[in-house]
């Protein structure tokens, strides 16, 4: 997706980096040991398939041990290299920092097109490349925690815990080696939606505020804004979904690999969803307007564009033509520094990946203290809740049919009252909770100093100061 004449992702997200440490009273030195990525392994392995052995280049990078284990997917697909790794392992130890949970930044990849195996197959691969990493410690729950990424999801997850389970058969707490497991092995409910659950919460924070929405020359809530979605995997989908079913926002165009699905009046994304399922293609889906070039599509007229697939897909050869004045970056690094410029230029207000996507790291947390604790959440709490929420809702029968008052509850009032809170509901509530304080502290930045007019730079001078401050206190 760049240009010859952009730089890499790599050196994008370090221009970043620097333009915020421009801003920020960091030694050299410190700056420069924040900014470097401290080591990246690469694993050449074979596995014998389809009657031959078949060598495949995976990689695990450690961006910072500032606070361990360090944490981060681990993405499937061809057009992995060490360069995008290290990238994507820069960009969650800047994501850990500005969401608060306590862990350095990581990533893995492995170089294969997942289509291209099969189940059984892919689960060989799978657990030799974990097997790779777990012998190293590169997988490991006190060191290294892997998650999902592009590629991958709750099964190959569920093979890299078996995997370490095999390998660790004393480790009491080897659920813990992963997240985004899925929930009958260890996982926890509200983590395959957590990331586009944190978008769709990153934007109702963004349209709490008034001022903030008028920068982007918004105004109003969410219902009926004018939403294009960039790839509908699974953040993009879950995005897509909530805003359009609990917000009201029209999407009006969904953007896929293979061409795009337009519709003023508002797309049905779960319709979509399950077409792209049973076709495998969005091509010939009956309820919109199909058109091959998706990519002229970012350039379109709407109120929130939503880059939810590839890194540099925003770049300098359609920044200038990009019309949405509102960009949440779902995916990681979806704009080139470059292209970073001048969308500012235009005025167009960006929700950075660090914090619009967080949603996805923020449930992993959840899971590893679930997992470490070996405990699902409300277990202890919630018959005790609902016990006190009776007695309340008693005591006002009671008043009021000793007083002859009259009063009833609301209908549902009380089915909504007296349920306590099971695991999904705490989770998205730590997550709603999570994502509410961290656009805070970028937002005190970005409206508290005037030398710093962007989310992004907000967001990087919030948590490079954190790690800074990691950092110093362990007396560097
Ligand atoms: N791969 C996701 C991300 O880029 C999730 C990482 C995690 O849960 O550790 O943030």
């Amino acid at each position: 997706m760049h240009s010859a004449t952009e730089p890499s992702f790599r050196e994008s997200v370090d221009l970043m980096f620097k333009r915020a440490t421009a801003l920020m009273d960091l030694s050299p030195g410190l700056e420069e040991k924040i900014r470097i990525c401290n080591s990246t392994y690469t694993v050449r392995f074979g596995v014998r398939l389809r009657g031959d052995i078949q060598t495949f280049t995976g990689y695990r990078s450690v961006h910072s041990e500032h606070m361990e284990p360090v944490k981060g997917g681990i993405r499937y697909a061809l057009s992995v290299n060490q360069d995008e790794v290290e990238a994507l392992a820069a960009l969650m130890t800047y994501k850990c920092a500005l969401v608060e949970t306590p862990f350095g930044g990581s990533k893995g990849g492995l170089c294969i097109d997942p289509r291209a195996w099969d189940e059984h197959e892919l689960e060989q691969i799978t657990r030799r490349f974990a097997y790779e990493l777990i012998k190293r410690d590169l997988i490991n729950p006190a060191q290294n925690v892997p998650a999902p990424d592009m590629g991958t999801g709750e099964r190959e997850m569920a093979w890299i815990a078996d995997q370490y389970a095999r390998m660790n058969t004393t480790d009491i707490n080897a659920k813990a080696c992963v997240t985004g497991k899925p929930p009958h092995a260890g996982g926890i409910q509200g983590r395959v939606e957590a990331t586009g659950r944190g978008v769709q919460y990153a934007l109702r924070e963004f349209f709490r505020h008034k001022e903030d929405k008028a920068k982007a020359g918004l105004s109003g809530d969410l219902d009926a804004k004018r939403v294009i979605i960039q790839g509908l995997g699974n953040v993009g989908y879950h995005a897509a979904k909530f805003l359009s079913e609990e917000d009201g926002c029209k999407v009006v165009a969904v953007i896929e690999r293979d061409g795009a699905l337009l519709d003023d009046k508002g797309l049905d994304v779960e319709a979509i969803f399950q077409w792209i399922k049973a076709h495998g293609t969005i091509k010939a889906f009956p309820h919109a307007i199909y058109t091959e070039n998706g990519a002229a599509v970012l350039e379109h007229d709407c109120d929130i564009l939503i880059p939810a697939a590839l890194e540099g897909v925003i770049n300098l050869g359609n920044a200038a033509r990009i019309r949405a004045p509102l960009i949440v970056e779902a995916a990681n690094g979806p704009i080139t520094f470059g292209a970073d410029e001048i969308l500012r230029q235009k005025g167009i207000v960006i929700i950075p990946d660090m914090f619009a996507n967080a949603g996805g790291v923020t449930v992993s947390y959840f899971e590893w203290v679930k997992n470490l604790s070996h405990i699902r959440f409300g277990r202890m709490q919630r018959r005790a809740e609902e016990a006190r929420h009776h007695v309340l809702v008693e005591e006002l029968e009671k008043l009021s049919a000793d007083k002859g008052l009259g009063w009833t509850l609301s209908p549902g009032f009380k089915d909504k009252y007296l349920k306590g809170a099971g695991e999904l509901e705490l989770v998205r509530s730590g997550l709603d909770d999570t994502m509410r304080g961290a656009y805070q502290a970028m937002r005190d930045v970005w409206h508290g100093r005037n030398d710093v007019t962007d989310l992004r730079v907000a967001a990087y001078i919030v948590s490079i100061g954190r790690v800074a401050t990691t950092y110093r206190s362990k007396g560097l």
